[in-house]
């Protein structure tokens, strides 16, 4: 971008659009556009055109690819990948690791994996809770033994991870292990990098309540690692799980992510006839929707406003929570004004309603295939990254000091 064009936010726009117009494969833009969950093949396929393009991690320091773009220019950028509806970017490997390996990793890990994420060479997934550690993380058990093998100085990890979102298309894993038993809860605990082929490591799938392969059971039997796949101090790690999770819950205000579904619900409003009336026309939808439209708007700018704090430099504090705690709601509420507007349509799904838009039936809304399901796949919002439960706890008491 010229520096013309960056005092220009209106020809950016035009820019940002024509890209999306000329990069984006119709067949995923019609599954966005619909609420649907593109294939791997086709996440990888747009996020190598934001590649090409320079845009893959716009937040990114700029000595590693970032754009070095003003909050507003993000701004831009986001709602017109929205408004396009173009899949998001982000998730666990840009959000979350790329951001830790940048701050806490040593220059030979910043130098082999942030490359490597680049190239889209790694899916990274995120390994910290276990069956016995959800909300009390720190009560974790997988053990990381240090010895020498083969000459080679290793951890041995052994334990399981659950819940472990896409880690069927995860090459690398990400791990929170114990490495000192003895010590407090929180100061035996080390952050790892593991490489999904290491020997030891199995999957299991677990398949949701809306009938989706999203979750997985990792296993880790024996697994070597080099100790220099350790980001941060031994027993260190809890300072960087407390930080990664810092940067998730801003991402899991999801305003990008609530403002495609509010628009599909939109959608469904001016398309859905009730008594005569398109249903944008009925009261009880419009006040429904117009009330949402103002709890996303109120989100967005609080985001932003932590955003620029956080690109100050300022550390983001527990007062976080509060931005996953509204956007996980929202969301949850904005499904079921979609599901309420569709009415008994929605009643029968199936699981290829995830990934494949609907043949068309008569009478019958394009929305209404997939809107139980995708209703079913935001149940979790509140539960993972932190319930709700434990938002409202850590928010009374270390925020407000009650
Ligand atoms: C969609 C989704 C994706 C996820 N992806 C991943 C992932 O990729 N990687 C990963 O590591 N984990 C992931 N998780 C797991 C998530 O982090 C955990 O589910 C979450 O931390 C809660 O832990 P738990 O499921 O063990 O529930 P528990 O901690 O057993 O909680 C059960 C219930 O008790 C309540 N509760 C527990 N403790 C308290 C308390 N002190 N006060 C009040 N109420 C309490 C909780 O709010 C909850 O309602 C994901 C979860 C979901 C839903």
């Amino acid at each position: 971008m010229s520096m013309r064009d960056a005092q220009d936010p209106g020809s950016f726009r035009a820019e940002v659009r024509a890209f999306i117009s000329e990069a984006l494969a119709e067949t995923t833009r019609e599954k966005v556009r619909l609420g649907l969950e593109p294939t791997r093949a086709e996440i990888q396929d747009w996020q190598q055109r934001l590649a090409e393009r320079g845009w893959l991690v716009p937040h990114w320091p700029e000595e590693w690819r970032g754009c070095g773009w003003s909050p507003a220019q993000r701004a831009v950028f986001q709602e017109e990948m929205v408004a396009n509806h173009a899949p998001e970017t982000g998730g666990i490997t840009f959000e979350m690791l790329g951001p830790i390996l940048i701050r806490y990793g040593d220059e030979a890990q910043k130098r082999f994996f942030l490359p490597r994420i680049l190239n889209l060479e790694d899916w990274w997934c995120q390994g910290y809770s276990e069956p016995n550690a959800g909300s009390d993380l720190a009560s974790l058990k997988t053990s990381a033994v240090r010895e020498t093998r083969d000459g080679r100085e290793v951890y041995v990890v052994n334990g399981s991870k659950i819940w472990t979102s896409y880690a069927q298309y995860a090459n690398w894993i990400f791990c929170l292990v114990r490495t000192d038993a003895q010590a407090k809860a929180q100061e035996g605990i080390s952050f790892l990098l593991i490489d999904m082929a290491t020997p030891g490591v199995s999957l299991r799938p677990i398949i949701g309540i809306h009938g989706w392969h999203l979750f997985n059971q990792v296993f880790l039997d024996d697994v070597a690692v080099p100790v220099e796949n350790r980001v941060g101090a031994e027993n260190g790690g809890w300072t960087i799980a407390k930080s990664l999770l810092e940067f998730e819950r801003l991402n899991l205000a999801r305003v990008a992510e609530n403002r495609r579904r509010l628009a599909k619900v939109r959608a469904i409003g001016e398309t859905v006839r009730e008594a005569g009336q398109p249903l944008c026309q009925r009261p009880w939808f419009r006040q429904r929707y117009a009330a949402l439209d103002v709890r996303l708007e109120a989100l967005a700018a609080t985001v932003m406003r932590f955003r620029l704090r956080a690109e100050a430099g300022h550390r983001l504090g527990p007062e976080t929570g509060m931005l996953k705690l509204t956007g996980s709601t929202l969301i949850q509420d904005i499904e079921n004004l979609a599901v309420d507007a569709l009415g008994p349509d929605t009643l029968a799904y199936d699981r290829a309603a995830h990934f494949e838009p609907p043949a068309p039936v008569a009478g019958r809304s394009e929305y209404a295939p997939a809107a139980s399901a995708r209703r079913f796949v935001t149940r979790g919002y509140t539960i993972a990254g932190g319930s709700s439960e434990i938002q409202h706890e850590v928010l009374a008491k270390q925020v407000l000091g009650l």
